[in-house]
């Protein structure tokens, strides 16, 4: 345990500083491993999240086929280790204890929620079965209990993926793989069994804006190429690009090494694979058309790019369309973050309003103290796993430095209060104990066939298994 001055154990009242993470995501991991690292304040973590199993987006987001991603739960497990950390799984705040009653147990609250919505597109026949936004899709197939029982129509020869970011490659990319590669991947058994009867054959990828814009990493691009059984078409007409994409060409590296990779793409010649991803660029959904309620095709709207005062390269519509039928519509353009119920929430960005992790009670207003916020609903979703250590690491600073103004009064400073608030309210609880039961359990019956774990996805078996 890290030493504390006992000047500053002095100036910060009695006992340790007891902090509340909500979200047991990489943001909230980052956020505690900062808090245990530094030696200024002596201070505990009580992690609360909302499914009994930890690592957010890791678990429930990183495609499976992306297993060397996951790793990074062993830098998780190292706080989830400590002696200063707890973990209750399967507490929903908000819903079984509310933020008012935690701020009697806690003398600082991080909410570490992430984003668990998506945004809308807007346009007519959004809601239609078979149009769904990409993020359930995933969520669907990494065993998260919310969806498991969600079914995808698989039936139709064509889907249609509407985004250019990295989400919209992992479902154009998993609707298209093999699977046989998939089988021996931690995917949900649901989603293996599913994907074995798909007729899914040809995957086409709409980027409103150009290539130069499309926000998609390279090597994530690059792997499209990589698939056994897959053509990857490009047109490379779509790759002539205007003085100002070619502007972002010359700056930035990513776009440079995208050109490059699509370049390779168009230069290809079909190989007759049994399965097909298209990518196609200035083009957006105008309508989602259907009959009987169900999707049949995606009326597309030709773009053009218009570049604004601000430099911003829109897309504008030329007013020429393009029907294109297909049975599945996954809408990938971006998640979006919800409303912590007692906290407030900035509507029009999807975030908790904040100065550098600081909650403030409106954007641009003063700030709460003892209130803070990391990663996705601090900041928007944008980044990599590995971005929300530094932004995890920003607001730490600033609880540090809060710490001495900090009104410790009202708090009960023993850490079993609220270990017997939730015993009175017969809330089953996973610590992190539990979780390593569950995560043994996994494993063990992934294990007979080469996976890396066999998901468990219900709430209640996960529960069984730890005996809670
Ligand atoms: P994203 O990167 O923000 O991409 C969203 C896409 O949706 C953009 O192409 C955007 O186009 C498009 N879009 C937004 N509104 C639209 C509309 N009305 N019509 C058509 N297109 C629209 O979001 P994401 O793919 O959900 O990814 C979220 C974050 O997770 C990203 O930072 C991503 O890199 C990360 N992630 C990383 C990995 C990985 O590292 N392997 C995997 C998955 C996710 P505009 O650019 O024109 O706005």
């Amino acid at each position: 345990m890290a030493a504390v001055d006992p000047a500053t154990a002095a100036s910060t009242g009695e006992g340790p500083i007891r902090v509340a993470v909500i979200g047991a995501g990489p943001a909230g991991f980052y956020a505690a491993a900062a808090l245990f690292k530094q030696d200024e304040v002596d201070v505990r973590v009580d992690m609360f999240n909302r499914l009994p199993t930890p690592y957010g987006l890791v678990r429930e987001g990183v495609a499976p086929d992306h297993e060397s991603i996951k790793a990074v739960t062993r830098v998780f497990d190292k706080t989830g280790n400590d002696p200063r950390f707890r973990f209750f799984g399967n507490v929903s705040i908000g819903d079984d204890l509310s933020v008012a009653e935690l701020k009697r147990f806690y003398h600082m609250i991080v909410y570490a929620v992430g984003a668990q919505s998506d945004r809308r597109l807007g346009i007519e026949g959004e809601d239609l079965a078979g149009s769904h936004p990409a993020t359930i899709f995933v969520g669907w197939y990494n065993g998260h209990p919310d969806f498991a029982d969600l079914e995808f129509d698989l039936s139709h020869e064509r889907a249609v993926v509407i985004g250019n970011g990295n989400v919209a490659v992992d479902v154009a990319r998993i609707l298209v793989r093999s699977v046989d590669e998939l089988a021996d991947t931690d995917m949900a058994d649901h989603a293996l069994a599913a994907l074995r009867e798909s007729s899914v054959r040809e995957v086409i990828m709409l980027g409103r804006r150009g290539p130069a814009q499309a926000k998609f990493t390279s090597a994530e691009l690059k792997e499209f190429g990589e698939l056994p059984g897959v053509d990857v078409r490009v047109d490379a007409e779509q790759l002539v690009l205007d003085d100002a994409s070619q502007a972002l060409v010359d700056e930035e590296r990513r776009v440079r090494r995208n050109l490059e990779i699509l370049e390779g793409f168009a230069s290809r010649e079909p190989s007759g694979a049994p399965r097909t991803i298209e990518l196609r660029f200035l083009a957006s959904p105008a309508e989602i058309i259907g009959t009987d309620g169900r999707v049949e095709a995606v009326k597309v709207e030709r773009n053009r790019l218009e570049t604004g005062a601000d430099g911003w390269q829109r897309a504008t519509g030329t007013g020429q369309f393009e029907i294109l039928e297909c049975g599945l519509v996954l809408r990938s353009v971006g998640y979006r973050g919800v409303a912590v119920p007692g906290v407030p929430f900035d509507d029009k960005h999807g975030v908790i309003p904040n100065e550098q992790g600081r909650v403030t009670d409106r954007p641009g207003g003063a700030t709460l103290p003892g209130e803070y916020a990391v990663g996705w609903i601090k900041r928007g979703p944008s980044g990599i796993i590995g971005t929300n250590k530094p932004d995890a690491v920003e607001t730490v600073r600033h609880m540090l430095d809060d710490v001495r103004t900090l009104d410790r009064s009202s708090v009960s400073g023993d850490p079993e209060a609220i270990v017997r608030v939730l015993d009175e309210r017969g809330l089953r609880y996973v610590t992190f104990d539990d979780w390593k039961q569950i995560d043994a359990e996994e494993r063990a019956r992934g294990e007979p066939r080469g996976r890396p774990r066999s998901k468990i996805v219900r709430v209640d078996e996960m529960l069984g298994v730890c005996g809670r």
